[in-house]
């Protein structure tokens, strides 16, 4: 292709340009809101009436408007976000047990009356086929965790735990890779330790909240180089999907585009006997039923690169 950042819809195996969809459609975002058909956020924030109009232009599209996944890159599906990517941690019991072990908790994060909230900087999000830099100076202990990303479609605040999954865009794929040393240098670097960049590999894309009308009973698995290493079930979450977008957005207003990573089962590097991490050359899936998959591998950088 020509280079260009493009938004796109895929349909039946194949990716709809959806900026010369309205064009060859002649429809009237082409003109009025030509911003909404090229940049994801701007889509979100558009509201549920633009994201009926712009499905309805996905499938109306005449063939000449898409391309095959193969011949096209993909980003992640909100390359650049507006702010902080929200994160859950020890959200599944199995998880929180594995940790336990290793770093001693006093309270069981079944108890906890909200969840444990952390972030990751804007800048960790990559694509999801990106290589990751791994740079020695900085950790030798990259860890994975594969998990459920949930982005926010309409924002708010006090929404309820009924109301929650109706204020969801849709569902990604995340994989929360940590710097365990960072992580848990004395003082708990957890903002450094999560937010190396290249470490939010996220994708392939968001499936919508209508095609996935039920985010609590999906499978999540991890590989590396081919070995499975986690696989759980969404229905584990300690604290659900509506529970978490209930309990930030009783203390915060939550926005359009906001992207939550929502927690990772057991099975992480730095949970197992002896720990594992990961070193250049290996190769991460990551997957959650009914989205899809990323593969990413490890890369040696140099220092500072
Ligand atoms: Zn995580």
């Amino acid at each position: 292709m020509d280079g260009s950042v493009r938004l796109g819809a895929v349909r039946d195996g194949e990716l709809v340009d959806l900026a010369r969809a309205a064009t060859m459609l002649n429809a009237p975002e082409a003109r009025e809101a030509p911003e909404l058909l090229r940049e994801m956020l701007a889509l979100i924030a558009a509201g549920p009436q633009a994201w009926a109009r712009v499905a309805q232009l996905a499938s109306a599209a005449p063939e000449d408007a898409a391309l095959t996944l193969g011949s096209v890159t993909l980003l992640a599906p909100i390359p650049r976000p507006a702010k902080n990517v929200f994160c859950v941690g020890r959200n599944y019991a199995d998880h929180a047990a594995e940790l336990s072990h290793v770093m001693g908790h006093s309270t069981p994060a079944t108890e906890a009356r909200r969840p444990n909230i952390f972030t990751k900087a804007p800048t960790t999000v990559i694509g999801p086929y990106d290589t990751i830099p791994f740079d020695a100076s900085v950790s030798e202990q990259i860890d994975w965790e594969v998990e459920l990303g949930v982005i926010l479609g309409v924002g708010g605040r006090h929404i309820t735990r009924a109301d929650a999954l109706s204020h969801v865009f849709g569902y990604t794929v995340i994989n929360d890779v940590s710097a365990r040393d960072l992580q848990n240098a004395p003082g708990m670097q957890w903002f450094l330790g999560k937010s190396l960049d290249g470490s939010c590999p996220m994708g392939p894309w968001i499936v919508t909240a209508d095609e996935l009308r039920d985010p609590a009973a999906l499978r999540l698995t991890l590989s590396v180089n081919g070995e499975v290493k986690q696989a759980g079930t969404t229905g584990d979450m300690i604290f659900d999907v509506p529970a978490i977008i209930a309990s930030l957005s009783e203390a915060m207003t939550l926005e359009s585009g906001d992207i939550i990573a929502t927690g990772t089962p057991a099975g992480v590097g730095y949970g197992r006997t002896p720990p594992e991490f990961l070193k250049p050359g290996d190769i991460m899936e990551s997957a959650v039923e009914n989205i899809g998959a990323l593969r990413n591998q490890v890369v040696a950088v140099e220092r500072g690169a």
